[in-house]
C-alpha cells in the first residue's frame, strides 16, 4: 500500500480560527483525513507526536514568544515543506498590527507592569518568515475552503500552490456591490489579494486588507486615487496596519512619501 503523506498542522498566536477552518470543511474532512496521515493536529487530535517529522506542515498563528521561536525552529528543520497559513503567520497578525514602530516594549511595560515571565519569554509579534525559510502560503483571516483545498491538494502534489491574481475589487463587481468609496468609506479592495469572494463591500463593510497586499496591484496609482478622494495618509497607513504588519506599511509609507 503506498504511503500517505504526512502532515503537521501547528498554531502559534492567533484566534485558532485557521485550523477550525480545516474542521469547517466538513464534507470532505473525512477524504482528507484518509488521504493524509496526520502527526500533529492539537485542535482537532488527541494523539499528537509533539514535532514531527512531516512531508508539509502548516503553521497558523505569529511568534510571539521564545518558546515558539525554538519550536518553529524545529518544525522547520522536521517539514519537507513549511506553509504560512493565514494572515497571522503571513504577516504577523492583529497582534503585529503596530510592528516596527519601536514602542513594543512601553506597550508591553504599560500592560504588564515589571512582571517577570519564567517560561514563554515574550516577544513582538512577528510573522513566521522572519525567523525561518517559508515554502509556500495561504492567504487569508482566516483562509477560504476552495483556495485552502486548492494549495493543500496542490502542496500534497508536489506543487506550489496557485494564487487569485487580482483584487478583491473584481470579486465585489462580480457581485454587483456599489462601490463603497463612492460612498465616503476607505476599501482596501483596490490592493487586496483576491479570493475570498469580497464578503465584507457585499455586506456594506470596506475590505481592510486581511489576506494581504497584491503584489501586481498598481499601488501608485490607487493610493493617489485614494487621496484625491480626500482619505487622509495617516487614515490610509492605520487601515494597512490592521492587517498589514510592517512589510505593507513600509511599502505604502514610501508610495505616499514619494508622490
Ligand atoms: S489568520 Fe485570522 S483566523 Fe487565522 S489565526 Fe490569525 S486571526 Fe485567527
Ligand atoms: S467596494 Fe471596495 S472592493 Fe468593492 S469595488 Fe469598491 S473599492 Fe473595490
Ligand atoms: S473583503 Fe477584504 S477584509 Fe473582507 S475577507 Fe476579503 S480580504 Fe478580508
Amino acid at each position: 500500500m503506498k504511503k500517505k503523506p504526512t502532515l503537521g498542522i501547528y498554531g502559534f498566536t492567533g484566534c485558532a480560527g485557521c485550523q477550525l477552518a480545516i474542521l469547517d470543511c466538513e464534507d470532505i474532512l473525512v477524504d482528507l483525513f484518509n488521504y493524509v496521515d496526520i502527526k500533529v493536529f492539537y485542535e482537532a487530535m488527541s494523539n499528537n507526536e509533539d514535532i514531527a517529522n512531516v512531508d508539509i506542515a502548516l503553521i497558523e498563528g505569529s511568534i510571539n514568544t521564545n518558546k515558539q521561536l525554538n519550536e518553529l525552529k524545529e518544525i522547520r528543520e522536521k517539514a519537507k515543506v513549511l506553509v504560512a497559513f493565514g494572515s497571522c503567520a503571513n504577516f504577523g497578525g492583529l497582534q503585529a498590527m503596530a510592528l516596527g514602530d519601536g514602542k513594543w516594549e512601553q506597550r508591553f511595560t504599560k500592560v504588564y507592569g515589571d512582571a517577570k515571565f519564567t517560561v514563554a519569554i515574550p516577544r513582538e509579534a512577528q510573522p513566521i518568515h522572519k525567523f525561518v525559510k517559508v515554502d509556500a502560503f495561504i492567504p487569508g483571516c482566516p483562509p477560504s475552503t476552495p483556495q485552502m483545498l486548492k494549495a493543500l491538494t496542490q502542496l500534497l502534489h508536489g506543487n506550489q500552490p496557485t494564487y487569485t491574481n487580482s483584487p478583491v475589487c473584481l470579486e465585489c463587481k462580480f457581485r454587483e456591490n456599489e462601490c463603497l468609496l463612492n460612498d465616503g468609506k476607505l476599501c482596501l479592495g483596490p490592493l487586496t489579494m483576491g479570493g475570498c469572494t469580497a464578503p465584507c463591500p457585499s455586506h456594506n463593510t470596506p475590505c481592510i486588507g486581511c489576506w494581504g497586499i497584491i503584489e501586481e496591484a498598481n499601488h501608485t496609482s490607487e493610493l493617489k486615487l485614494l487621496k484625491e478622494k480626500g482619505f487622509k495618509t495617516e487614515d490610509i497607513i492605520q487601515r494597512f496596519r490592521i492587517f498589514g504588519g510592517s512589510k505593507i506599511v513600509e511599502k505604502v509609507q514610501k508610495l505616499l512619501e514619494v508622490e
